[in-house]
């Protein structure tokens, strides 16, 4: 794979100058999923994104790579299947570094909502197509020793099993960049405002470029029917939205494993050891107005705090919170008994609408979708995302400190050893980004320059893991190099 072109002056001129096989509008993980196998099956590719990559639900989502439990209660054995085979692909090739096994454990209650044989046999059953070594129920004391702030009162039984956990932002990037390094031009902070039958018009740093390709995917996501109506000014609403917000709260550094919580006999949250922090959510509620109004609300976040609370005491303090927008078929009946099937649609003019799915089956949605655009031979095979390969032997230019070596390792694989490199020229790289998270300057450097980084939030939020302290600021009035270079960088 070759260095990206991450250079946007150049990367624009190559979106006005160049004919694309392919434009796929959208950089979340569906849109950088069809980016990344359509350059892998040799197509000219251009990817844009209004905002930054994985800036909306694809940095929003429970971090989860898994088969889904629940899925399997909605007699969805296919899709617990599937999702399951990804999870196996996702670990052990396309992104071992993101994609970490995680167990889970399932605390049953006297008042709970389920019956403890019920569950008990439903994790044999997701176990069993998961290929995992069977679990089942385990005994209080090993459960406290995996959740040591489990709370016991009432406990009847808890029962074990494994699924994996990822950074949803970093996975995004890196299939964005994995395009990029196979010749896509792939840029942030381009919208797509009108469609044409032979590619669309993006608006980027306050130009309107007339962009060419032979077909366009819509990977739009909660912006999916907006973008088909500029397609179709008569087109019907395709899908509902759900809300899901989370919190971080601090806590999970001595967690083995993360606890699912049962809230009804269909809904579930969870308490997801992550980054360093404790990750509680979701809710689903029906989001009626346009995706930009979605926002958390404060009894968004007592609803989350109160349902993690009935099986996790000590709950610490609050540091950040977030939302993402489920992309749901429309129809009506409640949003948590929603499925979670991918739909494609094609418009008058032979745009390809992707909507729904999951974060999980990501590679699959776009093998898909390069099916439905007519490509032939694909190699359904998983491939390594950049940094997937040779984790064991990285070359570190300089000492570092164990914790921070394996943060590194963890986000960036064997490129770990390019983000600090820059440090033996300029030891101040080596000064932590924010306070109270492992991230260094080197990052912020590295994210700038070679990883299409334009804002500061683009380093903090979804490049690095600064900002989840909920104290991400790279300090008022700093303007960086890249920003002062590119006025349109502030905002
Ligand atoms: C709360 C929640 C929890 C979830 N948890 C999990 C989980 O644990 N595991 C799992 O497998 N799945 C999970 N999911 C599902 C998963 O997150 C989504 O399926 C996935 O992120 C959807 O990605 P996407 O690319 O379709 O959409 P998005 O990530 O929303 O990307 C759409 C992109 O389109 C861009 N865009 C919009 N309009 C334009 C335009 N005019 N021009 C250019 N670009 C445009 C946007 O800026 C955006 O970046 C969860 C979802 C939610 C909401």
């Amino acid at each position: 794979m070759d260095e990206p072109v991450v250079d946007r002056v150049a990367a624009v001129e190559q979106l006005a100058a160049r004919r694309f096989d392919l434009l796929v509008i959208g950089g979340g993980i569906v849109g950088a999923g069809i980016a990344e196998a359509a350059t892998a099956h040799g197509l000219d590719v251009a990817l844009v994104d209004r905002a930054d990559f994985a800036s909306a639900t694809s940095s929003g989502s429970s971090k989860l790579i898994h088969g889904g439990l629940r899925y399997l209660q909605m007699g969805d054995v296919r899709l617990v299947r599937e999702a399951h085979q990804e999870r196996r692909y996702l670990m052990n090739v396309v992104a071992p570094h993101l994609v970490e096994r995680l167990p889970f454990l399932f605390p049953l209650y006297d008042d709970g909502p389920h019956r403890p044989i019920v569950v008990r046999t439903g994790v044999l059953l997701y176990s069993a197509l998961a290929r995992a070594r069977l679990n089942g129920r385990i005994s209080e004391q090993r459960a406290l020793r995996l959740v040591p702030q489990l709370k016991t009162t009432g406990l009847h039984s808890s029962a074990l099993y494994a699924d994996a956990r990822t950074n949803d932002g970093r996975l995004t990037i890196e299939n964005a960049l994995a395009a990029a390094g196979r010749g896509a031009v792939v840029l942030n902070y381009a919208a797509v405002t009108v469609l044409h039958g032979d590619g669309a018009s993006v608006r980027v740093d306050g130009e309107t470029i007339r962009v060419r390709a032979e077909r366009v995917v819509n990977a739009t996501g909660p912006w999916l029917d907006h973008l088909r109506r500029l397609e179709d000014e008569t087109a019907q609403p395709s899908i509902r939205l759900s809300k899901g917000v989370h919190v971080l709260v601090d806590g999970g550094g001595d967690w083995g494993a993360a606890v699912t919580i049962p809230q009804s006999k269909v809904r579930v949250s969870f308490a997801i050891p992550w980054e360093g922090m404790l990750l509680l959510g979701t809710t689903d509620t029906l989001h009626e107005g346009a995706p930009d109004e979605a926002t958390v609300t404060d009894d968004d976040v007592r609803t989350i705090l109160d349902e993690a609370a009935t099986a996790v005491g000590g709950i610490g303090p609050m540091r950040a919170s977030f939302h993402g927008l489920r992309v749901l078929p429309g129809g009506p009946g409640s949003t948590a008994n929603a499925r979670r099937e991918t739909v494609f649609m094609r418009g008058p003019s032979g745009m390809l609408s992707v909507a729904g799915g999951k974060l999980t089956t990501y590679r699959r949605i776009a093998l898909d979708a390069l099916e439905q655009l007519g490509v032939r031979n694909l190699d359904r095979a998983p491939r390594p995302l950049p940094g997937a390969v040779g984790l064991a032997k990285v070359d570190w230019p300089l000492e570092l400190d164990p914790a921070t070596r394996r943060h590194l390792l963890h986000l960036y694989g064997s490129r770990a050893a390019d983000v600090v490199r820059p440090a033996l020229d300029d030891p101040g790289l080596l000064e932590p980004l924010a306070a109270g998270r492992p991230d260094l300057r080197a990052q912020e450097r590295y994210a700038r320059e070679h990883e299409l980084a334009v804002h500061d939030e683009d380093v903090l939020r979804r490049r690095t893991t600064a900002w989840l302290h909920g104290d991400g600021s790279l300090g008022s009035g700093h303007v960086s190099e890249a920003d002062a270079a590119d006025p349109a960088a502030r905002s």
